[in-house]
């Protein structure tokens, strides 16, 4: 996987938006790949691409955070 992380907030949505993914973030249709949360704005932490082009998405629970390394 390739790592698009390192977002600060106001850099966020317009990252979203380059990746196509924004509405999607809006609409809840993410969850944290992790505890399963709907991933929001406010929630998202660290976004990743899976090789099929999967967006696999944590929020910003430590614990969720720490899952997505490696
Ligand atoms: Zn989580």
């Amino acid at each position: 996987m390739k790592k698009i992380t390192a977002i600060l907030d106001n850099q966020l949505t317009e990252i979203l938006k380059k990746i196509g993914i924004l509405e999607d973030i809006h609409t809840g249709k993410y969850t944290c790949i992790s505890c399963g949360e709907v991933i929001t704005i406010e929630n998202f932490s660290t976004i990743s691409e899976s090789e099929d082009g999967v967006f696999v998405i944590t929020c910003t629970k430590s614990s969720c955070r720490d899952e997505s390394k490696g």
